[in-house]
């Protein structure tokens, strides 16, 4: 055990199950560790790092922010933000926004929403209507929200007004609606419960539904939104405009920073209905403002659509070679790969010997989430160490 190792499992909550290495600098797709070890990171601080580790552009911002204006109350207008709101609204769908600090309180913040429209448009309604296998976060409301049992069984009771539904399943989510329904939140591609794509034209339905029942759709585009599938959200690759849309990981590369997005129809909170403390502060606005500036200029989705597809050829040629690969999925640059076997901790485990961090999906799959920046050259390192990797097991 090193030193580190020692002292985290001396103070520090056991709540992760940790890979053994402390990383200290990144640049790029490259981390390294305590003693000088050189990493590819596919896991980009789960879909975080979407322009790399410490992009200049983002450093600078950052630096030059901190040495202007960090923290100041919400009560006063404060440049950064609205910077970020408008080239948010400017390049999507959506009206308005409201900035929080993480996934999981973006969510929060879109049912409290959802709620307050089902009691202005809907006599009262509350209850939201999600899929199961779904992730979207890990405060109890989103743990209700989230249909995994596995996540769920420790925490009994949790909040009432959450109904689980099958997933791609439209027929349940109509039984499901009831005049107590005010929302339902879907992710447009399930990201941590096993990159699971949605049918062709479930979104369109589900989004037909909504309207005709007057019930909000939202989005949880904390995973798959600001280019990681290939398009800056990934409601446009369906087809469908949410009439909320949550947005976290890729949009401040790295500093904690989540937002809520709503059709002006769906702009129902009130002065004194939302708000946080350091939600839209001055530092990670000017760092989400910098990282989208940077990713719409240099079309940076584009990127991830085109090296997204040439990484899913490659790994379908893992595939093909390997009888024991029985599945590559996903999208963009959002991409897993399913064994026969329980084979993911071991297959982890001799990519990092190799210097290839990868995420475990399941015992049974793996999940690759490279910064969006990446080139073929990277992707064709990954897949090398992979090949190696899979012949020896
Ligand atoms: C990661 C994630 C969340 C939770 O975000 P946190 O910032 O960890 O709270 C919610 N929904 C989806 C789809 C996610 O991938």
């Amino acid at each position: 055990m090193s030193k580190w190792q020692e002292l985290e499992s001396k103070y520090f909550m056991h709540t992760v199950s940790r890979v053994p290495v402390t990383l200290v600098k990144g640049e790029g797709a490259r981390v390294w560790d305590d003693n000088g070890r050189e990493y590819l990171d596919f896991v980009a601080g789960w879909a975080v790092n979407s322009l790399g580790h410490c992009h200049p552009v983002v450093a600078e911002a950052l630096a030059e922010q901190a040495h202007t204006l960090i923290q100041v109350s919400n009560q006063f207008y404060t440049i950064p933000q609205l910077r970020l709101a408008e080239i948010l609204v400017q390049h999507s769908c959506l009206d308005k926004v409201f900035i929080s600090n993480s996934g999981a309180e973006a969510n929060e913040g879109a049912v409290k929403l959802a709620r307050r429209y089902g009691k202005h448009h809907r006599h009262g309604a509350y209850e939201v209507i999600s899929a199961n296998g779904s992730f979207h976060g890990r405060t109890l409301s989103m743990v209700a929200a989230s249909g995994q049992a596995k996540h769920q069984e420790a925490y009994l009771p949790l909040p009432a007004g959450f109904i689980n539904v099958e997933y791609n399943n439209i027929e349940a989510i109509k039984a499901a609606t009831t005049d107590k329904t005010c929302a339902v939140i879907l992710e447009p591609l399930q990201g941590e419960g096993g990159v699971n794509m949605p049918d062709d034209n479930y979104l369109k339905m589900v989004r037909e539904w909504c309207s005709q029942q007057g019930i909000l759709l939202i989005l949880d585009e904390i995973q798959t939104g600001i280019g990681r599938l290939g398009t800056l959200f990934g409601y446009e690759l369906y087809g469908v405009e949410p009439d909320v849309m949550t947005l976290a990981k890729g949009l401040g590369s790295g500093v904690p920073i989540g937002a809520i997005m709503v059709k002006d129809s769906a702009n129902v909170f009130a002065p004194g209905e939302h708000g946080s403390t350091f939600g839209g502060n001055p530092l990670v606005c000017a760092a989400a403002y910098a990282t989208l500036k940077y990713i719409i200029e240099n079309k940076v989705a584009d990127n991830a659509r085109k090296i997204g597809q040439y990484f899913a050829g490659r790994l379908e040629e893992l595939k093909d070679k390997y009888t024991f690969v029985t599945d590559v999925r996903g999208c963009g640059l959002l991409l897993a790969i399913e064994f026969d076997r329980e084979i993911a901790a071991d297959v982890l485990g001799a990519c990092l010997e190799n210097g290839l961090l990868v995420n475990r999906l399941k015992p049974s799959a793996l999940r690759f989430m490279p910064p969006l920046i990446i080139g073929r050259d990277e992707v064709d390192e990954a897949i090398n160490i992979l090949d190696r990797v899979l012949a020896a097991i």
